[in-house]
């Protein structure tokens, strides 16, 4: 009988030993045009899937001393990412409801940052996000915080992998009192974690071309390129962001970060909902990354982003929770389920 690998492609009957089989599940390879096997095997052997077999395909395996989970009545598939999110955020689930981005961020979540995030909190919030993620089928997450040495404790002690990037904002700051020396903190931040682990990588998060200066977002940009890292962002979230951007600039917030350098394919722009033609057409030839997080813009009524527009253009474009004040929960499931019944209406 044929066997075909994760990749479609047949494979000859041979012996394998295995050292763990996942049995009976139902195989959700990605791979393009190929339907999941059903009642499926995962063969792995020192941590990489060596072979994959429908349940009758297990002739020449020798796996008497395999561990062995049974997944019958499960999906097994690859693991999501979510491409934005701030995981100690869970401290602040539910905070602060139906209110718009510049109240809620204002005269709620910063105020309850500056009185409750230290070293402790945000590794427990962090912790408790990690866990979040992992019971909704996430193993990846792209962060943007403060405290982050203790993002990354909570990221290194749950096994996920993520990019864990320092916040930077030109505001007194949890754990940066001096705006002056942000980008001082995030520099080191990312010296003391690169390359220390397969599975954790540092970087830069700047909060918003608003509230971030020009020369803040140029140097932000240039430690990320002396450390070939990508560089997050919070972009275009609100229509007053970019009217308040235009009259500083007298450009629109793609075009002002374009002017500066930013707008290229080590960035990570986060919602990127208020965008025209030009400006969409902006981010496909500088190669930049978009994560859409329709649930944050719907709970903070910050609008729609042009997504479709977007990944019609190719663009590449991840899905992301936010933070859970924002979302309320770190469900990606959840979050597609959103993405794909609003992309309908809009
Ligand atoms: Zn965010």
């Amino acid at each position: 009988m044929t066997v075909l690998n994760v990749a479609g492609q047949e494979i000859p009957s041979r012996i394998i030993s295995p050292d763990l089989i996942i049995k009976g599940g139902m195989i959700v390879t990605m791979v393009e045009d190929q339907g999941p096997i059903m009642e499926g095997n995962i063969f792995v052997t020192d941590g990489r899937i060596t072979d994959t077999r429908g349940e009758s395909e297990t002739d020449n395996i020798h796996g008497s001393h395999a561990e062995i989970i049974n997944a019958e009545d499960a999906i097994i598939m690859p693991g999501l990412i979510n491409g934005h999110t701030h995981a100690a955020m869970t401290l602040f689930r539910g905070l602060a409801d139906d209110l718009p981005l510049k109240q809620w961020l204002f005269e709620k979540i910063f105020p309850a940052e500056a009185k409750f995030l230290n070293q402790d909190t945000v590794y427990w919030g962090a912790l408790l996000g990690c866990l979040e993620m992992i019971a909704s089928g996430t193993t990846c997450f792209i962060d943007g915080y403060f405290f982050q040495d203790e993002t990354v404790r909570a990221a290194h002690d749950s096994g996920l992998r993520a990019l864990i990037s320092q916040g930077v904002i030109d505001f007194p700051a949890p754990g940066v009192e001096d705006p002056e020396k942000n980008l001082v903190v995030a520099k080191e931040f990312i010296e003391r974690w690169l390359g220390i682990s397969d599975l954790i990588m540092p970087g830069i998060f700047c909060h918003s071309p608003l509230t971030c200066s020009e020369q803040t977002l140029k140097d932000a940009w240039e430690i990320s390129q002396q450390f070939d890292l990508p560089l997050q962002i919070h972009l275009s979230e609100t229509s007053d962001e970019v009217n308040e951007i235009l009259k500083k600039t007298g450009k629109r917030p793609v075009h002002y970060l374009d002017q500066i350098g930013l707008i290229n394919d080590g960035l990570i722009a986060a919602h990127a909902v208020h965008l025209d033609d030009r400006e969409i057409e902006c981010l496909k030839e500088n190669g930049a990354k978009v994560v859409h997080v329709p649930e944050s813009n719907m709970k903070l009524g910050s609008g729609v982003a042009r997504v479709l527009d977007m990944v019609r253009l190719g663009i590449p474009i991840g899905l992301g929770t936010d933070g859970c004040s924002s979302n309320n929960n770190l469900d990606l499931f959840q979050e597609m389920d959103t993405a794909a019944k609003l992309s309908k209406v809009f």
